[in-house]
């Protein structure tokens, strides 16, 4: 979603556990680390100006004090769960309050950022936040998302016209929705995706699932699918011509989209609900390539690095697809090793 070309490589397990799976296994078979689950880091202890360890917060409230060997590697995320730091920094969108919701787990709160504030690091492009269009009217999540891929779903607004090129980038497809009658939109798609209804999305969802559940809708025709969902019948049909036709001499279209694969013209066709959502935090702490943190003065902090959503500056105003993942394995590994040959 927001590239030019399809270009993302994702693992076979689905919702990300492919990664998981992978750290888990080599934590399982490495019996010098310890895992400290449901722990909170709270500050970091500081001797001689250099990160010595962290103090957190065990789950009944006990406090814990743990020393670093050789270094501490800050990788607590970014900050698209927390409303106040997102109405404190936002440069890009009119209101990030907590009626936008967000993507994100819950455990985005920015912790991290702060704790390392705290202790003089620089915060660069904290304004840098990204939405994307694509969130559940009620949660925010990407769960239900009836889309499979770029190529071939329509975006129309409540009254059926469409309004963006859907290939656009995510900041330009977002701001196109908020201009929208109650900043809310359905991705039509039809059966050149679903063969069988069976096929699952990020989340392992099936479309008949979703539309079992109430979460997306079916119609063996267009107009019964506008009925289902409220919108005028004849501007969803109108909006699907205009656009199978430019899919038919790949022409771009009047919002300049030029990705097309197969025209919307294969029953059944579907609609799903999608408002905006905050997605990403690119903003964070300023790091060098030995991913050490950085401070106010432009200095490295001794025993202190970063990496993933909780680093500033990487992927600037509009992160691509698949970047930020790509981030924290190059980078998670650059840090890593970093503290590792620290003396
Ligand atoms: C729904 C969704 C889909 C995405 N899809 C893609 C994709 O397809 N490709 C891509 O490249 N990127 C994708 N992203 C972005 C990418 O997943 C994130 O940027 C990335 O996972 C961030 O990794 P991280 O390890 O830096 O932080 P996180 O994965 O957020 O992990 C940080 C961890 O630190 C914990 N933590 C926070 N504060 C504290 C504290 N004080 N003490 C202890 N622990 C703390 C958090 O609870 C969390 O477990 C997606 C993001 C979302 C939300």
């Amino acid at each position: 979603l927001g590239g030019m070309w399809p270009r993302a490589h994702k693992p076979v397990e689905p919702v990300g556990t492919g990664f998981f799976n992978a750290y888990q296994n080599y934590v399982d078979s490495n019996e010098n680390i310890d895992l400290y689950l449901e722990t909170t880091a709270k500050e970091f202890i500081v001797e001689d100006g250099k990160v010595v360890g962290v103090i957190a917060e065990g789950k009944t409230g006990n406090k814990i004090t743990l020393y670093a060997n050789k270094g501490v590697v800050l990788a607590t995320g970014g900050f698209g769960k927390n409303v106040e730091m997102r109405q404190e920094y936002n440069t890009l969108w009119a209101n990030l309050d907590e009626s936008i919701k967000s993507t994100n787990h819950a455990g985005a709160t920015g912790d991290g950022i702060i704790m390392a504030e705290a202790i003089g690091a620089e915060l660069v492009q904290m304004g840098n936040i990204q939405l994307l269009p694509m969130g559940d009217p009620e949660t925010g999540s990407l769960s239900g998302n009836i889309e499979m891929g770029v190529e071939n779903r329509i975006f129309v607004n409540d009254e059926g016209n469409r309004f963006v090129d859907e290939g656009a980038r995510r900041d330009v497809m977002t701001n196109a929705l908020f201009d929208q009658p109650n900043a809310h939109m359905w991705v039509i798609l039809d059966s050149h995706d679903y063969p069988t209804g069976d096929e699952v999305n990020n989340f392992n969802e099936s479309i008949n699932q979703l539309v079992a559940d109430g979460r997306a809708f079916k119609g063996e025709t267009l107009e019964e699918l506008a009925e289902q969902i409220g919108v005028n019948p004849e501007n969803l049909v109108k909006a699907v011509e205009g656009f199978n036709a430019h899919v038919a001499d790949k022409s771009a279209d009047e919002f300049g989209r030029t990705l097309y694969q197969d025209p919307i013209n294969q029953g059944p066709y579907y609609a799903g609900a999608r408002v905006p959502t905050v997605h990403h935090t690119m903003g964070g702490v300023k790091i060098n390539t030995d991913a050490q943190v950085i401070n106010t003065a432009g200095e490295i902090i001794p025993g202190l690095y970063a990496a993933g959503e909780v680093v500033g500056g990487i992927h600037g105003a509009n992160r691509l697809g698949g970047n930020a993942l790509t981030d924290t394995v190059v980078f998670g590994r650059i840090a890593g090793s970093s503290a590792a040959a620290a003396k």
